[in-house]
């Protein structure tokens, strides 16, 4: 018999859900979010989405997530900067409210991962790295068909790979790590340099437009960050030797045709062997799909 799974995204800003049955979404369900700090708050927009969904399709046989953070074995979320979550025991709560036992929660980068991995631009390929360039970098490592999960679940974290000791103070504390040279608050760094204001964070619908109006501004930052972001593939090629390299996230999906232009020169120049570098083709249903392979995987 076919099943149903409901996959869910959860992200800093929306809430993305979904029922899947046999690769085919049956249902679908986002909701936007204002960011909070109240943990119980950010739990009951999860509730919602999911009773939503179960009134249009109600016998389902799992649920998995994908989130912004890092999740033990337990499914308790022990780390996450974009939600107010902190040692919260997701799968034990979700467990009791709806009284689904088989729920497998993993970082959003992972189970994005998966899902191209399934039936995205990574299909039929068992050695993937993965890339998603937004505001800041993540990454997901697949090793012959299972996820790089490493011994305290950070492995895969490529945005915080140095390229520079005395670069660019990065998110994390640190200086001249990759995401602090080619993610969205790079980008949006560089054009401030050269004299461009903005009073929130850098849309990926601006980098779009600068690149038809041919603005040289726009076209110089993002050429800036795909260099570094080559020299940071070829790097990680020589590392991993992937079948294929596939980038994802919301800058790679806007504009990641223009930045492969830079990117793929400057990776073949530097790597050993030539990389196979791909655009995600799932977009935003990546971690949806991947979120139901986690569900059918033996490697949770
Ligand atoms: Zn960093």
């Amino acid at each position: 018999m076919v099943k149903n799974y409901l996959a869910l995204d959860i992200g800093g800003t929306k809430i993305l859900g979904a029922i899947i049955s046999d690769k085919k979404i049956l249902a679908k369900e986002k909701i936007k979010t204002t960011s909070s700090q109240d943990q119980e708050e950010v739990y009951g927009r999860i509730k919602n989405v999911i009773t939503t969904l179960l009134k249009k399709v109600p016998n389902i046989d799992g649920i998995g997530i994908g989130i912004p953070g890092r999740v033990n074995e337990e499914g308790v979320i022990t780390f996450s900067p974009n939600l107010p979550f902190e040692n919260f025991h997701l799968k034990n709560k979700l467990q009791e409210d709806f009284g689904v036992t088989n729920i497998v929660i993993d970082n959003d980068v992972n189970v994005g991962m998966l899902g191209e991995q399934w039936i995205g631009a990574a299909a039929g390929h068992a050695n993937v790295l993965g890339i998603f360039v937004g505001t800041g970098i993540g990454g997901a490592v697949i090793i012959n068909n299972k996820l790089l999960r490493g011994a305290q679940s950070i492995a895969g974290e490529v945005g915080h790979m140095k390229l520079s000791f005395d670069g660019p103070k990065c998110n994390c504390g640190e200086k001249g790590c990759l995401e602090a040279y080619s993610s969205k608050i790079a980008m949006q760094r560089y054009m401030e340099e050269q004299g461009m204001k903005f009073d929130s964070i850098l849309k990926s619908s601006v980098l779009k437009n600068g690149i038809a109006e041919q603005n040289k501004t726009i076209k110089d930052a993002i050429k800036k960050s795909a260099n570094y972001l080559g020299e940071a593939i070829g790097s990680l090629v020589n590392c991993l030797d992937p079948d294929v390299v596939v980038l994802g996230g919301g800058v790679s999906t806007a504009i990641g045709e223009y930045m492969l232009k830079t990117i793929e020169p400057v990776a073949n120049a530097r790597a050993l062997v030539k990389p196979n570098i791909k655009l995600s083709v799932l977009g935003d249903e990546a971690g949806l799909f991947g979120a139901v392979k986690l569900l059918l995987s033996d490697n949770k």
